[in-house]
């Protein structure tokens, strides 16, 4: 039977790294007073807190659907080798947006009670009226169309219409490894095995710009793939990042050092993390007016817990 259980239990990943750089106050809502905010008898702040961390704006929403649009692609291929068409997969990712102002802008009651299973868009969440503004629109639009005509032609696509030269390992499950008794949560988009050449090609589709700590990311992707498979070099695990907005691709060589380094970057945040509990065993934080608030104007702007934090 499913377990309610108090406190969530304490794992790691880059993006709850990130989280707890950016704003601590964030962090504190995201991993902790969201929890259990799914259940109906859960208490108001937690439901609230619940339904504010599953915003979501447009960009996320372009990367979620486009990165389902391409699992789903992969996936027909492999059992059809067919491939639909770009003005087709244009159609369908823009009939999914439209889904989402529908949900955000008509069906805000449904949102209230699931969230989960409803969009609600930030844009239209925190905005004045029920438009999104028109160069968010304009953005979308550019990407739109950029995005699967590279996907498209991208290196990776080109190489899965090869089948027979490679074998497929795992898809976007949710997968973790462990390090002591924290578990790291990995998402990998695609990996597969390059048969030609007998190298691990882990692959990351990319909507949004690169950042500082993407290496990290990859780091990570690597040691779990290591691990997992016994891989006895890293010489034979190739990380490759598909840019779907430029339409170019880059590979990455890591060494020992990457390893390490993640691995370091890994103690010292779980270090951070204890900062915040009272009982690191249970995962119990402290109180959330104990989780500073990192204010600035623009970042806030942005944050999905503006209305917790200034009333707004
Ligand atoms: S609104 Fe600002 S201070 Fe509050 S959680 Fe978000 S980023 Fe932090």
């Amino acid at each position: 039977m499913f377990e309610i259980k108090p406190h969530p239990e304490l794992s790691w990943s880059i993006s709850r790294h990130k989280t707890l750089l950016e704003c601590p106050r964030k962090y504190g809502y995201d991993y902790y007073v969201s929890h259990n905010g799914w259940l109906r008898d859960a208490d108001s702040l937690a439901r609230h807190t619940y339904r504010l961390k599953k915003l979501t704006n447009l960009e996320m929403l372009f990367g979620s659907i486009v990165h389902d649009t391409i699992y789903q692609v992969i996936t027909y291929f492999l059992k059809t080798r067919q491939v639909p068409s770009e003005e087709k997969l244009i159609a369908r990712i823009r009939q999914q947006l439209n889904q989402g102002y529908i949900d955000s802008t008509r069906r805000e009651h449904l949102w209230h009670d699931k969230p989960k299973h409803y969009t609600m868009l930030h844009e239209i969440y925190y905005g004045h009226f029920d438009q999104l503004p028109e160069h968010k629109i304009a953005k979308i639009q550019r990407r739109l169309s950029s995005a699967m005509n590279n996907f498209l032609t991208s290196q990776t696509f080109r190489d899965i219409q090869s089948p027979e030269n490679i074998r497929f390992v795992e898809s976007e499950d949710f997968r973790y490894m462990t390090i002591g008794d924290i578990k790291i949560y990995i998402v990998m988009d695609l990996v597969y095995r390059d048969l030609t050449n007998d190298k691990w090609v882990i692959v990351d589709w990319k909507t949004g710009k690169s950042s500082a700590e993407d290496r990290n990311q990859l780091a990570l992707y690597a040691l779990y793939l290591k691990q997992r498979y016994n891989i006895d070099t890293l010489d034979k695990i190739v990380i490759r990042n598909e840019y779907l907005l430029e339409g170019y691709h880059k590979e990455h060589a890591l060494n020992s050092t990457d390893l390490i380094n993640v691995q370091n970057l890994f103690g010292m945040s779980i270090q951070e993390m204890s900062n915040y509990l009272i009982d690191f065993e249970k995962n119990e934080p402290v109180e959330i007016s104990q989780f500073p608030m990192h204010q600035e104007e623009r970042k806030c702007a942005r944050c999905n817990y503006q209305e917790l934090c200034f009333g707004t």
